[in-house]
């Protein structure tokens, strides 16, 4: 940190206090300002962090549900939507846009 090498470079240049009251509040608040930032950063990281887990289940769960019921294969989120939409056209099931045609 800057102020740490500011601080023992000064030290050896004159080996005795230097520094007046201004000086120490000043960088008692440089140091706390930092501290601040770094937490307000590590929040800001754990909230991204959480934000991906839940976009990732969310993913996963729709690749585990919405599979097309003709082929098995998986569909979108839009897909599933659509037919979930659509309960009469497809009862209730899900189908991919090749086997949504004979449905029609
Ligand atoms: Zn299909």
């Amino acid at each position: 940190m800057l102020p740490e090498i500011k601080l023992s470079v000064l030290k050896l240049q004159h080996q005795s206090p230097i520094f007046s009251d201004d000086d120490i509040l000043y960088m008692y608040n440089v140091l706390e300002e930092s501290n601040i930032s770094d937490q307000d950063i590590r929040k800001k990281h754990v909230e991204m962090l959480k934000t991906k887990a839940s976009i990732k289940a969310t993913n996963e769960s729709q690749i585990k549900v919405a599979t097309c019921m003709t082929c098995g294969r998986a569909v979108s989120g839009k897909v599933e939507v659509f037919c979930l939409l659509n309960k009469e056209r497809f009862k209730g099931s899900i189908y991919c846009y090749e086997h949504q045609k004979p449905h029609i």
